[in-house]
């Protein structure tokens, strides 16, 4: 049985991530901090069962990542946690750095100094695998498409931040030989996503009657991918990917937000409609941009697919029916997200 230590797997991604790798017969060890972002509700099937040791924990807490590392000997070490969300990062970058940059830095240390006391056939057979995004690329034009060869360019503090932790892990290899490999992902919707990201967000305010606030003119476009399917490249990467390499990984589902809303409000008014029956559409209402907001993200993920065969299963139309069904049956979890600190506000709008 292969043994994973999973960072941030309370998380939107990472939640999704260690559910299906216990379902797969892996044990994860699974530290997160159980910031806002984290919920340990996600992971309530996994409740009682051995193959999932949660610790509430700091990436940065040299100590315990060491002691869990000495403990449970893991075969890989998965890291997504980070503070994650553009528009927290603009009203506090800070915090950013200290999780994305310094504390990713001192897990690769703990990492590194782990894989060295392995013995030769657990030392080769190890991987970290660091878990980044596409934001790190910059903004497109209408045309052209990221690759692994797109130089950085990262415009807000959290793609600076996951920039800079992304240069660490490649310098860790280069320096250290540590076997890593890192993932650049677009973005992603699906069950158990914190309801201040745009999909959540919007089916919560629709399904409540309320105004759907669009950033600019709503023209902003994003390549969407359902995270199971993130989760599966995650792990073909993990099984198959060459070590120091990075690996794109996109839905080929360039969708305005405009469009992503438009389906949300299509895909409600079917299931829920509203009690005057009016069209979810009226309530879409556009809302001064977000700072520095990058027009256009697109990803060229043919070196997975060619490599190492991944494809995305799950079509945009797809996906969206499953994640809007997922949110109506599943509004106690909703609920208790919402009743702690965070209340559909709006953030990051002070630059
Ligand atoms: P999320 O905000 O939902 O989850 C992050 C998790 O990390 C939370 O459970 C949080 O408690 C935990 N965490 C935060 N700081 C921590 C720390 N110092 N130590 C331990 N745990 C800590 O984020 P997500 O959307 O699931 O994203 C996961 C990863 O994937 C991130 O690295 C993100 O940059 C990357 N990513 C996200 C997307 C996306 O669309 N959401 C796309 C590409 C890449």
């Amino acid at each position: 049985m292969s043994t994973w230590l999973v960072t941030g797997g309370a998380g939107f991604i990472g939640g999704n991530f260690v559910l299906d790798a216990v379902g797969l017969g892996v044990k994860v060890v699974n530290l997160d901090a159980l910031t806002y972002a984290g919920n340990l509700d996600t992971l309530a099937a996994l409740d009682g069962d051995p193959a999932h040791v949660f610790v509430q924990g700091d990436i940065g807490d040299a100590d315990l990542v060491a002691r869990l590392l000495r403990e449970h000997r893991p075969d890989a070490v998965i890291n997504f946690a980070a503070e994650s969300h553009v528009d927290r990062s603009i009203d506090g970058p800070a915090a950013f750095m200290q999780t994305n940059v310094v504390g990713t830095l001192a897990l690769l240390e703990q990492v590194r100094d782990y894989w060295k006391s392995l013995d030769t056939s657990e030392r080769d057979a190890f991987r970290f695998l660091h878990v980044s995004t596409d934001e790190v690329y910059g903004s497109l034009g209408d045309t052209g498409r990221f690759t692994e060869d797109t130089p950085y360019a990262p415009n807000s503090p959290y793609s600076a931040s996951k920039a800079a932790s992304d240069h660490l892990v490649r310098a860790f290899h280069h320096t250290y030989g540590l076997p890593v490999l890192t993932t650049n992902c677009s973005n992603n919707y699906g069950p158990y996503q914190f309801p201040e990201k745009l999909i959540p967000l919007v089916i919560a305010k629709a399904l409540a009657g309320e105004p759907l606030p669009v950033y600019g003119d709503g023209l902003n476009v994003r390549d969407w991918l359902y995270v199971g399917d993130h989760c599966a490249a995650i792990r073909r990467v993990l099984e198959g990917g060459r070590i120091g390499e990075t690996y794109n990984v996109g839905g080929d589902a360039e969708r305005a937000n405009i469009t992503v809303v438009e389906t949300i409000c299509r895909l409600l008014d079917d299931r829920s409609p509203l009690p005057d029956g009016s069209a979810r559409e009226s309530l879409v209402t556009y809302v001064r941009d977000r700072p520095g907001h990058d027009r256009r993200y697109a990803i060229d993920a043919s070196k997975l697919h060619d490599e190492l065969g991944w494809s995305p299963m799950v079509t945009f139309d797809e996906g969206m029916a499953r994640t809007v069904d997922w949110y109506l049956d599943n509004a106690p979890w909703v609920q208790r997200v919402l009743d702690g600190s965070y209340r559909l506000e709006r953030i990051g709008g002070v630059a």
